[in-house]
């Protein structure tokens, strides 16, 4: 990249994105067809046979083995029609840990996937919720219309209804089920039909001249003809025009109706995310936003991935760029720290092209492995000490004991837990009273992981037990005799975790929201927001 308008037009062709759905809705289907239409399956293919021998060498992805799902996150790169997409992948089981959540805060934007005969599930619901914390645009698919689904408008009126999102059909599906003949892209005028046969790739396209145009009725049986011409009128009777601002803003979203194990309207969608979708976004941090056409380095730890290899006590520290333009073998200043990190060694993920691999800017992921100093939240820069905000750690709502199994491990565990939370694998609570741990997780399932992890990367097994707790909060205040008197009376409830700030562990609601009502001048936060 030579020049300024080089490198401004290399930052608006990226689109940094992941896809949220309740597990079944056809996520991986989806994101094997995006790399397919990327020309990126080779890259795919690259992508799992990478995992495969790192699960071969490291015996706590036995976990997602045997249970068949996927506990790490992982970054797929491709590209298409001139764009560099960077699909983040989300954990999609219904036990999600905090690695979702994080994931979503490196994103510009999220492709919502919903089973045409369900609408919307559960996790689709959670997951939603942490994009509109940060107002990330969706763009929604609906999958599945190949088989017997909801009708067309109830869908989008459970989306604005359930989600408060206004809707805007981007494509009109033309029947169901067996009877699911294609859709009419409403954004581009042109009637796409389902494919012959499931090898080919795109749907056979005619564009047309609006919807009076009589190729549809040469296309199309008169009575589905006659039903699209109807349902579209209504359709947009019903709801907005596209507005590309509130989309952006994270208030509408635009919804393309499709069948990826078929591979249709997956190109519709692509297209939308390469036309529709936002550039790297300003990045949030104390005192000002980062603009991505800053042309200093700058960007943050969104995921840990620790012991690829447990011999080694290695650690990906997944770091998204929030601007600059970063080669590889430069030098970093770790803001928490004050040290200078060198970058001899990122792993790429864009590894398609030896040219990009080289280098990356706003919006791409690049892995650093180091050996634990670096930790969620962290910031690396060409010097300024930017703070990132909006990186959150979340109350745990399972909060259980942890024993070595050997007594005499009790010191080993300690720093082993330690670890795992710097990393953000769990929360780590030493109560004030207590020589025990108590390991705190936002679902059950992390438990195993832990466990399993602690057993073969740190050679000591562990048992987990029930507490009387049902989860925690930091706690502040503005006055620090308030909270020293607080913490002074409740001892026993009290815990410090693995930074030394002080938690409160609750029994039960009422003890919590007593506890909260008498103390009117502390903050009981659910969450530790990095700063
Ligand atoms: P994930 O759990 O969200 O990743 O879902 P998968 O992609 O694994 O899909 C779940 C199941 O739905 C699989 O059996 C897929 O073959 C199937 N599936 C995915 N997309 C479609 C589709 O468009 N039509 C039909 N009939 N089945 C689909």
């Amino acid at each position: 990249m030579s020049s300024m308008t080089e490198f401004a037009d290399t930052v608006s062709r990226r689109r940094t994105f992941a896809i949220i759905a309740h597990p079944d809705a056809g996520k991986t289907t989806l994101t094997e067809k995006l790399l397919l239409f990327g020309g990126a399956i080779q890259l795919a293919g690259a992508v799992k046979a990478r995992g495969d021998a790192r699960r071969a060498r490291s015996d706590w992805m036995k976990v997602e083995k045997e249970r068949g799902i996927s506990v790490t996150v992982s970054v797929m790169t491709f590209d298409y029609e001139n764009r560099t997409f960077n699909l983040l992948d989300t954990p999609g089981h219904e036990d999600f840990s905090e690695d979702t959540y994080r994931t979503l805060t490196a994103v510009d934007s999220a492709v919502m996937v919903i089973d045409a005969a369900k609408g919307i599930e559960e996790q689709t619901r959670k997951l939603f919720e942490v994009c509109r914390l940060r107002n990330v645009p969706i763009i929604t698919f609906i999958n599945k219309m190949d088989r017997e689904a909801r009708d067309p408008f109830e869908l989008l009126s459970q989306i604005e209804d359930e989600l408060q999102l206004h809707v805007t059909p981007a494509s009109w599906p033309i029947g169901m089920g067996p009877g699911f003949l294609g859709c009419y892209d409403l954004m581009k005028d042109r009637l796409v039909l389902m494919p012959k046969s499931r090898s080919s790739l795109a749907g056979e396209t005619t564009t047309c001249d609006g919807l009076d145009d009589p190729k549809i009725d040469q296309l199309l049986p008169s009575h589905a003809a006659a039903e699209l011409r109807e349902q579209v009128e209504m359709a947009r009777g019903l709801m907005p025009e596209f507005d590309l601002e509130m989309y952006r803003e994270g208030h509408l979203t635009p919804v393309y109706f499709g069948s990826a194990v078929n591979s249709f309207g997956v190109r519709e969608l692509l297209d939308g995310l390469a036309e529709l979708a936002p550039p790297p976004r300003p990045q949030p941090a104390v005192g000002r936003n980062i603009d991505p056409l800053e042309d200093k380095v700058s960007g943050f730890v969104f995921k840990i991935q620790a012991n690829m290899d447990p011999k080694h006590r290695d650690r990906i520290a997944f770091f998204r760029l929030a601007s600059g333009h970063f080669k590889r073998g430069m030098k970093l200043k770790h803001v928490r720290t004050d040290k200078q990190v060198n970058l001899h060694n990122p792993l790429l993920f864009l590894a398609q092209d030896r040219e990009i691999a080289e280098e990356a800017v706003a919006g791409d992921i690049i892995g650093i492995p180091n050996h634990g100093n670096l930790r969620i939240g962290d910031a690396l820069t060409e010097g300024e000490p930017i703070q990132f905000t909006g990186i959150p750690s979340f109350a745990p709502e399972m909060l259980q004991r942890v024993r070595p199994e050997d007594p005499m491990k009790a010191k080993h565990l300690g720093a082993a837990l330690i670890q795992l939370a710097e990393e953000g694998a769990a929360r780590v609570f030493k109560p004030n009273l207590d020589s025990g741990w108590i390991v705190g997780v936002v679902g059950v399932l992390q438990f195993d992981v832990l466990a399993d992890r602690i057993r073969t990367e740190y050679g000591i097994p562990v048992k987990f037990e029930q507490t009387q707790y049902i989860t925690a909060r930091w706690i502040e205040s503005d006055d620090p005799v308030l909270l020293k008197k607080f913490r002074d009376a409740n001892g026993s409830t009290l815990a410090e975790d693995h930074d030394g700030d002080p938690v409160f562990l609750a029994r039960n609601n009422w003890h919590l929201d007593t506890a909260i009502e008498q103390n009117p001048k502390l903050r009981f936060l659910k969450t530790k927001e990095k700063l």
